[in-house]
């Protein structure tokens, strides 16, 4: 069959688009790799959402979720491995099957940026993480260290202070860009230790298990768990091949949502834009879906 839409990516930029999409009663399958909600479900608190005082990434993940089965939209759970246009339609690979549309959304987010030291990848579930809200229980009473500046950094140093004995944030430079709220509740927080002017050049291991961290003023510091909170890149190789994207791989949209290919559409962390944060990510996608019904109703008539 032929689909209206093919929405790539169930974070909170794609179930947007869905909701919207469903009201202008177009066709519509959403394909997911991992977990509806994206990155949404590693965030332990959200209090800048309207709507929501306070609310767990996890549970306005689910909350989008239900709405989704609501509108009886139709998921499949496989990873993008390419698009190929065939005149007016697009072709979406899988690796397990392939759908055609007439337009397809690009919402596929951000993967968590890596330092880029050479053991870092044997230690990822190894003390080595990048969601304290899916690792920090192991860390009970131990200390740990954060890597990063930014809100992500600030927000789970606060988030682990709960959990562990002592949160080393360590930061190359000696000031943050998080919100000014964030930055007094951490330096408030007395189990929070500020490492600032340091990069870690070092994670060092005992058993195959993270033991240290060395600075690289040579300093070691001891720790059971590394968090690294450096920043998010778009990890979705399928969209270099479109030429779609910018030297970084963000891709390029204009206010409705549109790439440079008819038909192909993006939105929320994957664009090159100003400002990443869930309601600009949630508006992007219901603005590409109110302009992707309109596509689909102009050009194949
Ligand atoms: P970010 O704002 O890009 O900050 C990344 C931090 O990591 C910066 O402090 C940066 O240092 C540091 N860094 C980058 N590369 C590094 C490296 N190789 N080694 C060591 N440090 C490195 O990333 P984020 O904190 O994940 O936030 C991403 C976006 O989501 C932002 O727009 C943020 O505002 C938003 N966000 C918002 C909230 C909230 O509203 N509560 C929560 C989380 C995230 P420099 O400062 O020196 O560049």
């Amino acid at each position: 069959m032929t689909y209206d839409l093919i929405i790539i990516g169930s974070g909170i930029a794609g179930i947007s688009a869905a909701i919207y999409a469903k009201r202008s009663n177009l066709d519509i399958l959403i394909i997911e790799k991992s977990a509806p909600g994206g990155l949404l479900n590693n965030i332990d608190k959200i209090t800048n959402y309207p709507g929501f005082e306070e609310i767990t990434g996890s549970d306005l993940a689910m909350k989008l979720n239900d709405q989704l089965a609501k509108l009886d939209v139709k998921s499949v759970y496989e990873e993008v491995i390419n698009i190929e246009l065939e005149g007016n339609l697009k072709r979406v690979v899988t690796k397990d099957d392939e759908y055609v549309s007439k337009a397809v959304l690009i919402a596929t987010g951000r993967i968590p940026k890596k330092i880029g030291l050479e053991n870092e990848d044997s230690l990822y579930g190894r003390g080595l993480s990048t969601c304290a809200l899916c690792d920090g229980n192991f860390f009970k009473g131990k200390d740990v260290a954060v890597i990063g500046g930014g809100n992500s950094a600030l927000q789970e140093a606060l988030y682990l202070a709960n959990i562990v004995n002592k949160v080393y944030l360590i930061h190359r430079r000696d000031e943050f860009r998080a919100d000014e709220k964030l930055i007094n509740q951490v330096l408030n927080n007395n189990k929070i230790e500020i490492v600032y002017n340091s990069k870690v050049t070092n994670i060092n291991k005992e058993n195959d298990i993270v033991s240290s961290v060395t600075l690289n003023n040579e300093l070691e510091i001891n720790v059971s768990g590394v968090f690294v909170y450096i920043g998010y890149e778009p990890g979705t190789n399928f969209v270099e091949r479109l030429g779609i994207s910018n030297k970084n791989g963000y891709i390029i949209t204009n206010g409705f949502g549109e790439t440079t290919i008819p038909g192909i559409y993006a939105a929320g962390d994957i664009i090159e834009k100003q400002v990443y944060q869930l309601v600009t990510a949630a508006s992007e996608g219901a603005i590409a879906a109110i302009n992707i019904n309109k596509y689909c109703k102009q050009t194949m008539k």
